[in-house]
């Protein structure tokens, strides 16, 4: 009660206690890239327009799909489309994908597809078409995400999106490796993105281009090798993070990850990640001292009031074995209220 007190003053909620038993055990910590790793507000950098229809035109109907997404990607449009006073219009059908992208319907009946270059080849997007492949290298090459824009089976547009490391990123993650901790990104976003991203952080290992489902089988597969630990704040995360022995989700993210977990850290800082761990290991250690102490007084005193000592003349009068066993009480009381501090 008091470490989780103490955890829930510094912004970390847990849902239960066993999350406190556990966490100091962790070996490995996945990390998901966008909105995790990342700030998640991203900007558009570069659109390239293979299509005769006007940017503004592409950007409009991307943002009024993307309007019903939550993904911040899709905020990332909607709020470019604002910068450019571009109205918004109404749709008639919104279909989200988990870590590939996003389809609607426009009310003149075209259909877009909105996402990943996974989104294109599992739609039989014709791409080698009008796509300049070199257009593709330089967004990636520059750490951009990129937005695939399909209008009835045809690319029609690249959209590339940036984001920014949170501040003390680079800073959390080193002090997570110096405990010896297995640190993995595990992103739905392509490779050489995802790896730009990473070195930038400090992160060897990268695991890309993954869907929500084989996520959680990488976390499957890693937990083979002990505790493993998911942080992320998406809805493409919450398989991972019920899976995951310990579910992390940062308060910005998704309603869904935040059911999904056993921890919710109130602001978006990383660092409480490993102020967890320290809460964890120092009140297992707290709850050891505890232990030891109650036992080690009633072993010997109890076996003294019974008069175990009368031959060698030592008796305890029953009112101090009764304050003795208040005395071991509150050693467990005050060793407890250590932790506050
Ligand atoms: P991450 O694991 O890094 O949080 P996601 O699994 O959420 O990434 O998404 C993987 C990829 O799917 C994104 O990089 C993007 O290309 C695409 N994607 C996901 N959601 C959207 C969306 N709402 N609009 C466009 N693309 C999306
Ligand atoms: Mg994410």
């Amino acid at each position: 009660v008091t470490a989780s007190g103490n955890a829930s003053k510094k912004g970390i909620l847990l849902k239960n206690s066993e999350t406190l038993e556990n966490a100091h055990k962790v070996k490995t910590i996945c990390f998901d890239k966008t909105g995790t790793l990342t700030k998640g507000e991203l900007n558009i950098s570069k659109i390239y327009n293979y299509s005769n229809i006007e940017e503004k035109e592409i950007l409009k109907k991307v943002a009024s799909i993307e309007n019903k997404s939550e993904h911040p990607i899709a905020r990332a449009i909607v709020k470019k489309a604002q910068e450019e006073k571009i109205k918004l219009e109404d749709i008639k059908k919104f279909k989200a994908i988990p870590g590939f992208g996003v389809e609607g319907i426009a009310l003149n009946g075209d259909k877009y597809l909105i996402g990943n270059k996974k989104l294109m080849i599992e739609n039989n997007i014709k791409m080698n078409t009008n796509i300049n492949n070199n257009d593709e290298h330089i967004l990636v090459n520059q750490g951009n995400s990129i937005l695939f824009v399909a209008l009835n089976d045809n690319l029609i547009a690249l959209i590339g999106v940036k984001d920014i490391l949170k501040e003390n990123v680079i800073n959390v993650i080193q002090k997570l490796k110096n405990k010896n901790i297995n640190i993995v990104m595990l992103t739905g976003d392509n490779e050489k993105t995802a790896e730009i991203i990473a070195k930038e952080i400090g992160i060897d290992k990268v695991i890309s281009n993954v869907t929500p489902k084989e996520k959680s089988e990488q976390i499957k597969k890693l937990k083979e090798n002990g505790l493993v630990m998911m942080c992320g704040d998406g809805i493409n995360d919450s398989v991972s993070l019920v899976t995951a022995d310990i579910g992390v989700s940062v308060s910005s993210g998704t309603d869904i990850a935040m059911d999904s977990s056993q921890v919710i850290l109130m602001n978006d800082n990383l660092e409480k990640i490993d102020d967890l761990i320290e809460i964890s290991r120092k009140t297992m250690r707290n709850i050891k001292q505890n232990l030891f102490w109650a036992f080690f007084y009633n072993i010997c005193m109890i076996p003294i009031a019974c008069g175990i000592l009368q031959p060698l003349g030592i008796t305890m009068n029953p009112m101090i074995a009764a304050f003795a066993m208040t005395i071991s009480s509150l050693t467990v009381v005050l060793n407890t209220l250590r932790l506050k501090r």
